[in-house]
């Protein structure tokens, strides 16, 4: 291990790494991920990584917290990524975690773009996403032969918070698992709109709640019922949904459930 992280590039004041922190169990965590969280200056951090995580920083790391709080709105994306540059800019070695994957469903893009538009020297780190590491936790295969030869990642909603507006034909008919992030708000609007282009309203789904993390939770639903069936719940997002074949897989690659199970009885 000594060696790997002996390798890795140095971490250059004045640089920014763009770093995923996988989907909350801080051993899913890349090395690279590791080794930057103890070496930077500062590391400004979102709402999705747990503290375990922000506690393997070194002990001169100063914390920046970039999301929502208390009630109030988030600050906006334009104002996290000036405080980037002006970080860099002072000559810090400067982290923006983010959870899961960077550039997936989490605005990395649109940082890293501003990053090269003022000549920041920067580096990606990729993560574990929730929709990978998440679905394993849950018991989940993303695809299997005899199930799915496609997978489709989609977003819940969209930057003006509704809906979003792609051809929920082709989803319906040309992905048989679809995982959706940020979906939790519109599950009703979005299994109506997989149902109403083909999908069988007995079709099984997954809601799976704070993956990975020792508040697992899962609601297994059909198209018809899981709005019912997460409102019934009473849990709360962050949450993927999972629809298709492969949630059938679970109760016999649980694991990680069984896991907790096992914890909460010793
Ligand atoms: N970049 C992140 C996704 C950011 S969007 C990634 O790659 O995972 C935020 C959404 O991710 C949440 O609304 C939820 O749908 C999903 N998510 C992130 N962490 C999760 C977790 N531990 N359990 C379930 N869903 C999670």
């Amino acid at each position: 291990m000594d060696k790997i992280l002996s390798k890795i590039p140095p971490f250059e004041p004045g640089s920014v790494w763009l770093v995923g922190a996988g989907p909350g169990d801080a051993g899913l965590l890349t090395l690279y991920a590791y080794e930057a969280l103890r070496q930077a200056d500062v590391l400004v951090y979102d709402a999705l990584v747990g503290q375990d995580i922000l506690e393997l920083t070194g002990p001169g790391t100063i914390l920046e917290y970039a999301g929502k709080r208390g009630g109030k709105p988030s600050p906006k994306q334009n104002d996290i990524t000036e405080r980037l540059i002006a970080l860099a800019r002072e000559g810090k070695r400067v982290i923006r975690l983010k959870g899961g994957d960077p550039y997936i469903f989490g605005r990395g893009g649109e940082e890293a773009l501003t990053l090269a538009a003022h000549n920041i020297p920067f580096r990606v780190i990729p993560g574990i996403s929730s929709g990978v590491g998440g679905l394993a936790y849950a018991g989940i295969p993303l695809t299997h032969r005899e199930t799915n030869s496609a997978v489709t990642f989609l977003t819940g909603h969209d930057a003006s918070g509704e809906v979003p507006d792609v051809n929920w034909e082709y989803i319906a008919k040309g992905s048989p698992v679809i995982v959706v992030y940020m979906g939790v708000r519109h599950i009703r609007s979005i299994t109506e709109r997989l149902i109403r282009h083909g999908r069988s309203q007995d079709e099984s789904v997954a809601i799976v709640f704070r993956a990975t993390t020792k508040d697992q939770k899962i609601v297994v639903s059909t198209l018809a019922n899981a709005a019912q069936d997460v409102e019934k719940s009473n849990l709360k997002p962050p949450a993927l949904i999972v629809i298709g074949e492969v949630v059938k897989l679970r109760p016999d690659l649980d694991w990680f459930d069984r896991y907790l199970a096992s914890e909460i009885e010793d």
